[in-house]
């Protein structure tokens, strides 16, 4: 990205400045306010001239004594004494007179004008360069009235290209680079939209949760679209004093309609473009004075000239509805978390730049990674790379991937976490719990994992299961079986110690989320059906969520929770009774070997299966 730079002096130099200024004027200019150049000597010199009968005329003054020697054109001189009571005989004797020799006086205007006037004058201009200074640093423009320098808009102006980012760069996201080339395609060639009538959306705005390539998206239109490209961040406008905000949005919009056709990009928009509130004492001037703005800028300019407005935000339900109004951002570009084949082609984009070994499997990384956002895919391709160095070797490999996924998930390896036997073997049939219950149920996504490995995340131990296919949709059966599978862990360790422990702590939250999403937002309860009972703020960022019903059938909701979880738990239970045999074999298999994959875990399941020692599989499925 290609910026001016002003040059910056340090405040210091001012300062420098005023002080030589200062040092002059007492060394050149006060000398001459009194008219004359003034020789300093010592008090023996002084003594000899007077002697000698050079002395004209002597003034004393305190300490001080001033005198002129018996030139046409006399010399001034100045010296200091001490104590000497025979001086004024002595001078006396020498015929010296007595009078004024330093504060002769001069003109009284002009040394007026020069003690007060001038000193003033220049404190005042260096007062202007400071100001100016200091509207460069806080408003980016130069030269004119300072005070015309506050609320430039400081955007970044990105000339065609130069962020080198094109849309190559980002993977998948395919609708949401459709709609932007569309933009693009109407900055070059308008006459196409003109003949048929078409209006260019003035505004988009991209939502979509954080880390999901936004910005990067924005760039990339920097890059593709050779026009210029204008970006400022939404926090750019938030400002001291009041006002400020809303005078850069008018000089943004100002610089765009001279540079049209251009791109005007306001990253995280939610921080001006919050809703504004109905009171009037809200103490958010700034803020709604800057929106305010905004919406009459929207307004006020004309699309046909080409000034396309992009925005970014995570939180678009925190939007004020002026904002969103057609004409204004009435293009809505959903860029939402990666699917499967969105996460692959992330995952290859940010590959390009590492060496891999040739045995990846990108689809089995992405499948492992559901979930995850395009910023973290990123991550996590540069784990696995910082891994393949920590271990010296010259590429990455398969494993490094997996390795960081985890990273990603649960945190490093704590590699010298000691774990008393005791403890490891509760965390072997507390993972054993919740693969086997997992196996044992239809409609729940295979194991592909089990370690008790203690990672930084403070997990003792995971199973890691990975859906065969990307999911959309849960059907009330599966997330029944997701929870069972949660409270397996529990289940086990009472099943074999007969007591229970702190490590389902996490377990425990999941599955409380879980059965309490089914019932209030996904409506899957016979008692309630289809009835929204909470509202959610901000769906993108965790998504807060409140109760939005009476305190009455709140307390009916965590009875069902209650319920809920403990069915599961106890269906958990029976599956594990039913096949504590296995429990047992695949808990000490996990035990000794610390870390078993799916397939290991499988191969024990079916072996036990065939050789029918065990329930089989059928019978456990009431
Ligand atoms: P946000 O949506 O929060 O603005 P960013 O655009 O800043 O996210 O993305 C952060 C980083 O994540 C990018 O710099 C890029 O490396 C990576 N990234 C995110 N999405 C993608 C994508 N679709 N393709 C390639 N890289 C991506
Ligand atoms: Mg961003
Ligand atoms: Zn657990």
């Amino acid at each position: 990205m290609k910026q001016v730079q002003k040059p910056k002096k340090p405040l210091i130099f001012y300062y420098l400045i005023a002080v030589v200024v200062l040092v002059l004027l007492n060394f050149l200019l006060v000398p001459n306010i009194t008219g004359r150049n003034i020789t300093e000597v010592d008090y023996g010199t002084f003594l000899n001239m007077v002697e000698e009968k050079k002395v004209a005329t002597v003034e004393l003054d305190g300490d001080s004594i001033y005198f002129t020697d018996k030139n046409d054109n006399p010399n001034y001189y100045e010296t200091t004494t001490f104590e000497d009571p025979d001086l004024v005989n002595r001078l006396d004797e020498a015929g010296c007179e007595f009078g004024r020799v330093a504060q002769e006086p001069v003109n009284p205007i002009l040394s007026f004008l020069l003690s007060w006037v001038l000193p003033l004058l220049i404190f005042w201009g260096l007062g202007q360069l400071l100001a100016k200074q200091m509207m460069k640093k806080m408003g980016g423009g130069g030269g004119g009235n300072p005070f015309m320098q506050f609320g430039k808009s400081n955007a970044k102006v990105y000339v065609q290209s130069t962020t080198g980012i094109t849309f190559n760069d980002v993977a998948g996201e395919d609708e949401a680079k459709e709609l932007l080339t569309e933009i693009v395609d109407f900055l070059h060639n308008p006459q196409k939209y003109q003949e048929i009538g078409a209006v260019c959306p003035k505004g988009a705005l991209l939502v979509g949760p954080p880390g999901t390539g936004k910005t990067l998206l924005a760039k990339a239109v920097a890059g593709e679209a050779h026009v210029p490209f204008f970006s400022i961040s939404g926090s750019e406008f938030v400002e001291m004093f009041v006002g400020m905000g809303a005078s850069k949005v008018r000089d943004l919009f100002k610089q765009a309609n001279e540079k049209a056709p251009c791109i005007v990009f306001i990253d995280e928009i939610d921080t001006i473009g919050k809703k504004r509130d109905g009171q009037g004492f809200s103490g958010n001037d700034e803020r709604e004075q800057t929106l305010n703005q905004l919406l009459t800028e929207m307004d006020g300019y004309d699309a046909s000239k080409g000034v396309v407005i992009l925005a970014a935000t995570n939180r678009p339900d925190s939007l004020d509805p002026a904002l969103l109004r057609p004409g204004r951002f009435d293009r809505r570009i959903p860029v939402e978390l990666p699917d499967l084949k969105g996460r692959e082609e992330i995952l290859k984009v940010h590959a390009r730049k590492v060496r891999l070994s040739d045995n990846v499997d990108f689809n089995a990384i992405a499948r492992a990674a559901s979930g995850a956002s395009g910023a973290e895919l990123a991550n996590m391709v540069n784990e696995a790379a910082l891994r393949a160095v920590r271990e010296n070797r010259k590429y990455v490999t398969q494993a490094d991937l997996e390795e960081s996924i985890e990273t990603v998930i649960a945190g490093y390896q704590k590699k010298n976490r000691v774990l008393s036997n005791k403890e490891k073997l509760i965390v072997s049939y507390h993972e054993i719990g919740h693969a086997l219950v997992a196996a044992l149920q239809t409609n729940s996504a295979p194991v592909t994992k089990i370690t008790i490995i203690p990672r930084t995340s403070g997990a003792l131990g995971y199973t890691m299961q990975v859906e065969e296919d990307e999911k959309n949709l849960m059907s009330k059966e599966e997330l029944e079986n997701k929870i069972a599978t949660l409270t397996g862990g529990r289940c086990a360790e009472e099943l074999i110690f007969h007591s229970i422990t702190t490590g389902a702590s996490n377990d425990i939250e999941q599955a409380t989320k879980l059965s309490r999403a089914m019932i209030t937002r996904y409506g899957m309860s016979d008692k309630f059906g289809m009835v929204a009972l909470e509202t959610q703020s901000n769906p993108y960022l965790g998504g807060d969520s409140s109760l939005s019903c009476s305190p009455e059938t709140a307390a009916e909701i965590d009875d069902m929770v209650v319920g809920t979880v403990k069915k599961s738990y106890n269906k958990a239970m029976q599956l594990l009774k039913d096949n504590i045999g296995k429990l047992h074999e695949l808990a000490k298999y996990l035990y000794e070997k610390e870390t078993i994959t799916g397939e290991e875990f499988m191969n024990i399941l079916s072996r036990q299966e065939y050789a029918g020692e065990e329930n089989t599989r059928e019978d456990s499925q009431e």
